[in-house]
């Protein structure tokens, strides 16, 4: 996400970045080529043209030509003004009410069931109780499409197949979630192709029929521009609460996180980066402007981590690490839980000065899969005591995972080295040498 964006605004940077003294000169053309990236990624003139003249304006005020550091501090300053573009603070969602009512609204294939999947997973995780209700009386697929992804998370689903009056649905959803203890309603509204009168007149009837505490707008960010205009109409209408970028893993401009918050005067709260229910993120403009200028988003990553990694699990592992029992098995345990955080790619690129470094690898998550396939090759005692694979075994575990002995021994040799460092860092802590690590 972000790429071309990124690559721009570092190269516009990189000058500054390495001089002890910056004049008038190289400050102007360096703001000259961070307005032309912002509109490269999709940002509107004015919106870009406001940006650059008040990064220009703190530069002048903070004396950046005789700072100690001024190509850093030119970087912050940006950092700032992306930071204020997309909206300053994160936002938080009201969930208010008993039980709470979130609205979900946007176009037809915007992302809005996806979403309310993904966000009834994260509030789960919460240790909420959540009814996700099917309100598209047009295509009995969506109902379905809900009803899948209800049972992968584990989230009950109403729907009535039959009823064609989507304000009564929601309605008897909602009657049901009080008889079951829900604290949480979570409605997915029908979407069409376009914006169009009948689909808003219902979205509306529903808001007032069910006064939901939070009304969030999905979005496909992929749609540039034209991502910003729907935004204008529907909030024009249903003056919702938040917005909701999706598809931001495939967006590679982003113009539409930039230029939102300043055209609708509504904050982004959530980016939907894949298709996995895990690849969702609180939006936190502060870390996205970072993350655009190649300083990384670690805070995220860990988020990201700690929501998919079960904790009793992490728990186990980490004993078995401090007794020198890692094995393949859990090994393979880990890299399922690395699977679930999403895109690798994507996850890389949260990590400080990687992002721009890998832009052109083919790096997906199929590149675990030869080494899933040889560790699922072996047999149980192999797995747990890799040094009984001999020159025989090798040669039938590389057979049934359709690799080659190379690979097996590769694999081998990687997963060795990992257990005497795993073993070294043992050593260290209870020899006291990195108590801070503790
Ligand atoms: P709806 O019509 O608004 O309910 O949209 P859906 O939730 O059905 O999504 C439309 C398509 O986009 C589906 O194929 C989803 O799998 C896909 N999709 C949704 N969110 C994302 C995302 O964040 N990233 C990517 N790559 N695909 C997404």
């Amino acid at each position: 996400m972000f790429e071309n964006l990124s690559d721009k605004l570092n190269k516009a940077v990189k000058t500054l970045k390495g001089q002890g003294r910056i004049s008038d000169i190289n400050i102007a053309s360096t703001i000259k080529e961070v307005r032309r990236a912002l509109m490269d990624a999709d940002v509107n003139y004015k919106v870009a043209k406001d940006v650059t003249d008040r990064v220009r304006e703190k530069a002048i005020d903070r004396k950046v030509m005789i700072a100690v550091e001024p190509g850093q501090l030119f970087v912050k300053i940006i950092q700032e003004e992306l930071t204020e573009l997309m909206g300053g603070q994160a936002q938080s969602i009201n969930l208010k009410g008993s039980p709470a009512i979130v609205l979900i609204a946007g176009l037809q294939g915007s992302g809005k069931t996806t979403f309310s999947g993904k966000f009834a997973n994260y509030l789960k995780k919460q240790g909420r109780q959540i009814l996700l209700v099917a309100c598209d009386i047009y295509r009995p697929a969506a109902i379905t499409q809900l009803q899948v992804l209800g049972e992968q998370i584990g989230v009950d689903v109403y729907a009535e197949p039959e009823n064609k009056d989507a304000v009564s649905i929601a309605q008897n959803a909602i009657a049901h979630a009080k008889s079951k203890g829900k604290n949480i309603v979570i409605i997915d509204t029908a979407g069409r192709l376009a914006v169009d009168e009948v689909m808003m007149k219902e979205v509306e009837n529903i808001k007032k029929a069910v006064t939901p505490s939070e009304i969030l707008f999905v979005v496909d960010s992929m749609t540039g521009q034209d991502a910003v205009n729907t935004a204008k109409t529907f909030n024009e209408r249903l003056d919702f609460d938040g917005v909701v970028l999706t598809k931001l893993d495939g967006d590679a401009r982003g113009g539409a996180a930039l230029s939102i918050k300043n055209v609708v005067n509504k904050p982004i709260k959530f980016i939907s980066t894949g298709e996995k229910m895990e690849a969702l993120d609180v939006f936190y403009p502060d870390r996205m402007a970072s993350r655009i200028l190649g300083m990384g988003d670690v805070i995220s990553l860990v988020e990201r981590a700690q929501q998919a990694f079960d904790e009793d699990e992490a728990k186990r592992l980490n004993k078995k690490m401090r007794e020198n029992k890692f094995d393949l098995n859990d090994f393979l345990t880990q890299l399922e839980q690395i699977k679930k955080m999403g895109n690798i790619k994507d996850l890389m690129g949260m990590i400080p000065g990687v992002g721009s470094q890998i832009k052109d690898l083919d790096i997906s998550n199929d590149s675990f899969k030869p080494i899933e396939a040889i560790i699922r090759s072996m047999t149980p005692k192999e797995r747990e005591k890799p040094d009984i694979i001999d020159g025989s075994r090798k040669k039938r575990i590389a057979a049934g995972s359709g690799t080659q002995i190379l690979q097996v021994n590769n694999l081998l040799k990687q997963f060795d080295q990992m257990r005497s460092m795993m073993k070294k860092v043992n050593q260290m802590q209870t020899t006291g040498k990195m108590k801070s690590f503790k």
